[in-house]
């Protein structure tokens, strides 16, 4: 049992969840709180990112579960202390390739655009409209209205940085360097009456763009589709990228699993003892008939699959994987007493029980295993307790326990 869910809140996961279902979950997350998109909620950026960070790793997943937040920043296993957001964005986003010379390029655009099972299953058109700077065209990103050379920073005479000399003690002085004040690094100064109307001196401007998304069969959630140099633009560098992330919705009758398919199907135990027929709706909207073997039972949780019904293969859409039915039996709730001899006669014999002489007759209750873990979540709880609760006259106080 975990000690607290708060890491798991924030990702809107259940704690037992999978490692995938961590990923996607901060992927959404990510995306929709990162700072180029939403600037006030770095606070939240954060957060997602060290829960992620915490329990994407097996080990602090399991300290994290056992000791909580404070286990965690304690530094458990000697481990301790948070990446920054950023990298840990970077490094999801980019993979561990490492070696990236990214300096001279514009910034990379990501965006999140939803989809179905059944687009990544038929492939599909989407239009896609976003908001990047682009070089603005009135002054060919010049910013200034003047097509002359553009006067350089007294400030810094056009290297961008200041350097200030600071004496700190008889006979020492200490050099550094910043950012000049006077041209925030741009290294030029555009005089107020000749900026640029359209882009007011800033050389790029905010141009909202369409785009055509193509999905192809057999795309996967999460999966990336990249626009060489269609991210964002600044003056002398060389744009980013524009990256498309698909995020799929879950769908209601099917689970992808690789190339699979699953599905769960439930059977009446009629069908699971007299045989079945049943229709299962594709996601390209034909109908499959699926039928038992004469004779054959088809027990609680067998599992069962079509070739070839499965998803199609990335690149190869005519490959595809399987179809996965696992059955569940459905059985009445109770067969009217008259009938029951009738139905054992169609049934394989039943085993002789001998009783034993001394045999002491009991009566079965019913067993709810939910209600089971909560009465021994509770009983932990309890336990937890300081020992004196209850013992001291005043009024004991409880928890409510969050269900
Ligand atoms: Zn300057
Ligand atoms: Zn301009």
């Amino acid at each position: 049992m975990v000690k607290e869910t708060g890491f798991y809140d924030i990702l809107g996961c259940k704690p037992g969840c999978t490692n995938d279902e961590l990923k996607k979950a901060y992927r959404r997350l990510a995306l929709k709180y990162h700072p180029d998109k939403n600037p006030n909620e770095g606070e939240k950026f954060k957060q997602i990112s060290m829960a992620y960070e915490t329990l994407s790793d097996p080990e602090k997943r399991a300290i994290y579960d056992e000791g909580g937040e404070a286990a965690i920043k304690k530094g458990g296993s000697g481990g301790g202390g948070f990446h920054s957001p950023m990298d840990i964005f970077n490094m999801f986003f980019d993979g561990f390739g490492g070696g990236r010379k990214r300096e001279r390029r514009g910034k990379d655009l990501l965006h999140q655009m939803n989809v179905t099972l059944e687009e990544l299953y038929n492939g599909a058109v989407r239009k896609l409209a976003l908001q990047k700077s682009v070089i603005c065209d009135k002054c060919n990103g010049r910013g200034s209205k003047k097509t002359g050379p553009v006067e350089k920073c007294t400030t810094c005479r056009g290297t961008g940085v200041e350097t200030h000399v600071q004496r700190i003690g008889p006979g020492f002085v200490q050099q550094f360097e910043q950012v000049c004040s006077g041209c925030h690094g741009q290294g030029e100064v555009i005089p107020e009456k000749d900026r640029c109307k359209q882009c007011h001196g800033k050389k790029t401007i905010r141009d909202r763009k369409i785009i055509e998304v193509h999905i192809e069969k057999g795309m996967q959630d999460g999966q990336k589709i990249v626009f060489s140099g269609e991210g964002d633009q600044e003056p002398d560098l060389e744009p980013g990228d524009l990256k498309i992330v698909l995020d799929c919705k879950e769908h209601p009758v099917f689970k992808r699993s690789g190339t699979d398919l699953i599905m769960r199907m439930p059977l009446q135990l009629v069908e699971s003892l007299c045989g079945f027929q049943k229709v299962i709706k594709t996601l390209d909207q034909r109908d499959l008939v699926i039928t038992s073997l004469p004779g054959e039972v088809i027990k609680h949780e067998d599992i069962k699959c079509i070739l070839g019904e499965g998803m199609p293969t990335y690149k190869n859409p005519f490959e595809k994987g399987r179809l996965i039915v696992q059955f569940f039996v459905v059985f009445p709730e109770s067969i009217p007493a008259e009938l029951v001899p009738a139905l054992e006669q169609c049934l394989p014999p039943r085993p002789q029980v001998a009783i034993p002489i001394n045999a002491e007759e009991c009566t079965l209750t019913d067993y709810n295993p939910e209600q089971e873990s909560r009465r021994r979540q509770k009983q932990a709880y309890e336990e937890d307790d300081d020992g004196y609760g209850g013992f001291q006259g005043g009024p004991r106080v409880q928890q409510c326990s969050t269900s």
